[in-house]
């Protein structure tokens, strides 16, 4: 069978990942490879999957409910991270369907996560995510409030609290990320050690800078799916 052009992206965005890995002498198998599959149909999701991808990120709860129940996307085997804005209504459906959400934005969110999952029994995977240049995004923690946050956040009840999440400004040169992304893993170097599990950080135009700076999960769509339509 000849490689999809899915598969072939993949295959080489794994090639460059194990090579920022290695300029920064860090093993490539600690840095996990979510395809982020927002506009991206489920049959070309498949694609993805049966290239090996088993964690999966989604902005919008609607699309991503629709595709979370498409097998093969639907098995016990894929991991599904929430990486959009999470309005507070939307947890109960979020609880139980995502393996993480990496976009908690507010300790009232990751409240109602808790109580949400506690009622179903579960514990939901969170990420504090960090607004390190409002360039980049409206949503996330100031920088300086992180710490305070992650301090509450780790004492709640239905939630694991497991690191950070943050995205560089859009630039055209990669190098312009990197005093961000040293910024974010400053801060996740100081979250109590049992939160500090996994950086979030680099997306296509800027993941090699990330993974440099010490991320340990990346969150890449168009260089795996190609440009999106507006
Ligand atoms: C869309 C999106 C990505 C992936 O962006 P690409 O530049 O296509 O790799 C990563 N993270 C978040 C939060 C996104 O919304």
């Amino acid at each position: 069978m000849t490689e999809t052009q899915i598969a072939a992206n993949i295959r080489r965005v794994q090639e460059r990942m194990a090579e920022a890995a290695s300029r920064a002498g860090r093993n490539p198998e600690t840095i996990t490879l979510v395809a982020v599959t927002k506009t991206v149909e489920p049959a070309r999701i498949a694609e993805a999957y049966a290239a090996g991808i088993r964690d999966f990120g989604e902005n919008y709860m609607q699309e991503a409910l629709r595709k979370i129940g498409t097998p093969p996307l639907d098995g016990p085997d894929v991991r599904w991270h929430f990486i959009g804005h999470l309005q507070r209504n939307k947890v109960k459906e979020a609880v139980g369907r995502f393996a993480l959400v990496e976009s908690v934005d507010s300790v009232a969110l990751a409240q109602e996560i808790g109580r949400r999952a506690e009622q179903a029994g579960r514990v939901v995977e969170i990420l504090l995510e960090v607004n390190l240049a409002s360039a980049a995004t409206r949503y996330g923690f100031a920088p300086e409030a992180v710490a305070a946050a992650a301090a509450e956040c780790a004492l709640l009840a239905g939630v694991r609290m497991r690191g950070l999440m943050g995205m560089a400004p859009y630039a055209p040169d990669p190098e312009a990320a990197r005093p961000y992304f040293r910024q974010l893993h400053a801060l996740f170097l100081q979250l109590p050690p049992a939160t500090q599990q996994i950086l979030s950080m680099g997306m296509s135009g800027d993941f090699e800078v990330a993974i440099e700076e010490g991320a340990t999960q990346i969150r890449i769509g168009s260089a795996l799916f190609g440009p999106r339509s507006p």
